[in-house]
């Protein structure tokens, strides 16, 4: 701009001390703006007559000076608009719309229920790299066959789907342990809840559905006309990163706790219970105790702990051969929990009164430290009120059973009969046992009074 003027000045200045000399109009480029050399006998603006040539040369000079400004101006527009427009300018404005975006993919990312064909393989390869190898070998010989949350959940939705099972149709229930680390998100029984809906929860400690018939028949009372009823059963179990069966981390806390610790507090129970009866020796409160209740004290607060103590015992015949206690209890647990779950479901009054068809899988939770939990099917089947109408859906969905020997011992009671069980089978089989085994209790007590007599 100063430049310019200069030039405009010396301009003027020249031709003010040229000599006065007529022109004739002429069209001449200056400055890329063509212009009309001025000539004596211009009018001005303010109404005067200009014969002197020279002051018309300075008065045309002026005007192209003005024109010539006007055009600096729109070029200076010009530069400011290419100015906004910049990169740089431009970043300023689109940044915020890429912080906004980047935020709302991360969110979509991260949500428990984020999915796309092939994810499942993506998650498993970056698991491997962040979990602990000794939970990660102890999890594989002593449950067999576990899988990660999501990959349950996309099978069995698989399955279901196939069958007609929809969010709409079908009401989700569950009978698992109260314990936190089974609502875990991301973790199974949360992806099932947001798949199907919402989740009647049947289970009390250890995952034995202790609502009971009628707990039952209220969920059953819920399910939509026709519908589906769709129930997980697992008890749960910890390993921890060093490969320990039954112990976990949990949140903000340094120490390991046991998991499932009403099962390994049951468990521990029937030890002290087993040895107090051997040694005739007062029992105290220790730290074996279930959550530090004593047997036979408190009965009514205490009734689910009880009642899993007092049906455990029966089942853990050769836990002293098995290759580790805590997995054995843990399928024990799995056995009783199912036995009372399939009762419940063949007696629960009015349980076919709205629904069609009721799916059940069963199974363990195992709560990992690093990783995501791991989930171990053991029974995914189907029926209607019609008696025979049980299909087996495992197969198809999870492939072969997993061979249990490994994990419980060779010749175990428990593996041998593990399998043998469908939605038919009632529980008359333990009834029985645990009569047999309370027969024999009284007969024994009673003996050692007579002796002590
Ligand atoms: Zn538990």
């Amino acid at each position: 701009m100063a430049m310019f003027l200069a030039t405009a000045a010396s301009s003027l200045h020249v031709h003010a001390s040229a000599p006065a000399r007529a022109c004739a109009p002429q069209m001449q480029a200056q400055n890329g703006v063509k212009t009309t050399t001025a000539q004596a006998g211009v009018v001005t603006p303010t109404g005067r007559k200009v014969e002197d040539s020279d002051y018309a040369r300075v008065w045309q000079l002026n005007r192209n000076a003005n024109t010539e400004l006007e055009l600096y101006r729109v070029q200076e527009e010009f530069r400011t608009l290419k100015e906004r427009v910049s990169p740089t300018r431009r970043a300023t404005f689109i940044a915020p719309f890429l912080v906004v975006s980047a935020y709302s993919g991360y969110v979509a990312v991260t949500a428990p229920d984020f999915d796309f064909p092939g994810l499942d393989s993506i998650k498993e390869a970056v698991r491997k790299l962040r979990i602990d190898g000794p939970a990660e070998r102890a999890n594989n010989l002593y449950f067999p066959g576990s899988l990660g949350s999501s990959v349950v959940d996309h099978l069995v939705a698989a399955t279901l789907e196939k069958r007609g099972y929809t969010a709409g149709n079908t009401l989700f229930a569950t009978s698992t342990c109260p314990d936190e680390v089974n609502t875990r998100v991301g973790e199974l029984t949360d992806l099932l809840k947001i798949r199907w809906g919402e989740n009647f929860g049947l289970g009390g400690l250890g995952g034995v559905p202790f609502t009971g018939k009628a707990g039952f028949s209220a969920y059953a009372h819920h399910v939509p006309d026709q519908g589906k009823m769709f129930i997980l059963f697992a008890p749960h179990v910890g390993v921890e990163f060093d490969g320990k069966v039954g112990a976990l981390r949990r949140v903000n806390q340094a120490d390991v706790s046991t998991a499932c610790g009403a099962a390994i507090g049951a468990y521990n129970g029937i030890i002290k219970d087993f040895e107090k009866e051997k040694k005739e020796k007062a029992f105290d409160v220790g730290d074996d105790a279930a959550y530090g209740v004593v047997a036979g004290l408190d009965d009514a607060f205490d009734a689910q702990i009880q009642f899993i103590k007092s049906r455990l015992r029966a089942r853990l015949k050769g836990i002293e051969d098995s290759p580790d206690r805590i997995t054995y209890v843990t399928y024990a647990m799995y056995s009783l929990v199912r036995e009372f779950f399939i009762d419940e479901l063949l007696l629960a009054p009015g349980v076919w009164d709205f629904a069609g068809e009721v799916t059940v899988l069963g199974g363990i939770m195992i709560n990992r430290g690093k990783g995501g939990d791991r989930f171990q099917p053991l029974l995914f089947q189907t029926r209607t009120q019609e008696a025979g109408s049980t299909v087996d859906l495992y197969e198809q969905t999870f492939g072969q059973l997993p061979d249990l020997t490994p994990a419980l011992g060779e010749g175990q009671a428990l593996v041998d009969e593990f399998f043998d069980y469908d939605l038919e089978t009632t529980g008359e089989r333990w009834e029985e046992k645990l009569k047999e085994m309370q027969v024999k209790e009284r007969l024994m007590k009673e003996r050692m009074t007579r002796k002590e007599a």
